[in-house]
């Protein structure tokens, strides 16, 4: 399967990595779009949250307790946004799950 972000957690690809587990791999995205712009992807191939199900989910679990601790290392405790795109309408670009952490400044209050 061609994967951008399965090429990056295997190192065929390179990336700045922000920290690693067995379960999820996370790294500056490559067009920041905050002074602080991560991705976290689990590293199993799951194809956007649309196909989270009984059998995947506690992958998303593991990334979602995780991310506070990541968050904590990248300095946001004045907060953050976890975004996740979705299939075309969502302007989802990659297809491999990707949760984007975003902060370092005070967001937009606009989200669509
Ligand atoms: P999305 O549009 O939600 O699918 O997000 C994909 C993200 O991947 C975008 O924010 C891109 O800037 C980012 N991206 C694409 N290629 C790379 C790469 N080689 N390394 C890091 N981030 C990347
Ligand atoms: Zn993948």
């Amino acid at each position: 399967m061609d994967c951008l972000f399965c090429a990056i957690i295997k190192g065929d690809i390179p990336s700045s990595k922000v920290y690693e587990d067995d379960n999820c791999y996370a790294f500056l995205d490559i067009n920041p779009q905050a002074p602080t712009h991560v991705l976290v992807v689990p590293k199993a191939h799951i194809a956007s949250a649309d196909e989270i199900n009984a059998e995947n989910s506690q992958t998303v679990a593991n990334i979602f307790k995780v991310i506070p601790e990541i968050a904590s290392q990248l300095g946001l405790g004045d907060g953050y946004r976890i975004v996740t795109n979705i299939g075309e309408n969502g302007c989802q670009s990659v297809k491999h799950l990707h949760f984007h952490i975003l902060g370092g400044k005070k967001l937009s209050e606009n989200m669509a």
